[in-house]
């Protein structure tokens, strides 16, 4: 599943090559047809994201709301006009992984034929997205997403005065391991997997700590490092949490396995204090971690 970097970079992405066009929206496989039908024609104001949760307001007030959940992934073509502006670039696939970069052909005659299950596709005159295998698909009113926002917690991305206070008190009042608190949407909007694990060994923190035992000061460094984390996703398009005196390969990027302290990486040695990492199950879902470091 994506995790909160890679939706950011597609709002940015959604609002640099669709941002101020009228687009033609339909649902190739039908199970989306009378959602697509409100949204058809409508220009696109402004993309956003809030933690994994997509929000593409149309000038008649009206919302494309999706989470990509599991299997969800939005691929991306058109002409040569059609791509990021921002210096991020522009992804052609965004999903559980990020790909490529927009596939463009100067002699743009419309979007291909649908291949497989497309939930909906947006077309503008300079390219196209197509959404496929989303958890949510809807078109909302703006009461229906503000209600949907108000039910996340403050996501490191997209910050708001108060949010780091917003996180601590919600970190601190629930006596939930706070490995399952950093996955809680309600408590934290946007962390996934790899974040929860990265993150926690950097801060040192045992996955199984109650919340409600944390200092408010530990709580504090959790959120900063968590929101400077994600930003350097955000930029780099990859989750990369080590820093470059741990890469072989040294200015041009980790190799594989380098990129990351704990996750996956189950009985190596510690970057840090050598003891073997460990994997446990918490919530259904694998946690890595170092017993050495984060006790
Ligand atoms: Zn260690």
């Amino acid at each position: 599943m994506p995790e909160g970097h890679s939706v950011h970079r597609l709002a940015r992405q959604f609002q640099d090559v669709f941002g101020g066009s009228a687009l033609r929206v339909s649902s190739p496989q039908g199970r989306f047809a009378a959602g697509a039908a409100l949204l058809d024609g409508q220009c696109l104001l402004e993309a956003t994201a809030h933690g994994k949760q997509l929000f593409l307001r149309f000038a008649n007030g009206l919302y494309l709301h999706v989470h990509l959940g599991l299997y969800g992934a939005w691929d991306f073509g058109g002409d040569d006009t059609f791509r990021g502006s921002s210096s991020i670039g522009a992804p052609r696939r965004i999903g559980e992984r990020e790909s490529g970069s927009v596939e463009n052909s100067g002699s743009y005659s419309g979007p291909p034929e649908p291949v497989g299950a497309v939930r909906v596709r947006l077309v503008s005159a300079h390219g196209w997205a197509d959404l496929r295998g989303a958890s949510t698909c809807a078109a909302i009113t703006g009461e229906e997403a503000r209600a949907a926002r108000a039910k996340l917690g403050p996501d490191p991305l997209h910050l708001a005065p108060g949010d780091r206070e917003e996180f601590i008190a919600r970190l601190l009042r629930r006596k939930t391991a706070v490995g399952l608190l950093l996955m809680d949407q309600s408590v934290l909007a946007g962390v996934g997997n790899i974040y929860r694990a990265e993150v926690l060994f950097r801060q040192g923190i045992d996955p199984w700590t109650p919340g409600n035992t944390l200092s408010v000061e530990s709580a504090g460094l959790l959120w900063d490092d968590t929101v400077a984390a994600m930003s350097d996703g955000v930029r780099d398009g990859r989750i990369i949490t080590t820093p470059a005196a741990l890469w072989s390969g040294g200015d041009a990027g980790p190799l594989d396995g380098e990129a990351h302290y704990v996750y996956q990486r189950a009985g190596q040695e510690c970057r840090r204090c050598g003891a073997a990492v460990a994997l446990t199950e918490i919530g259904a879902r694998k946690l890595y971690w170092c017993p050495g470091c984060q006790n």
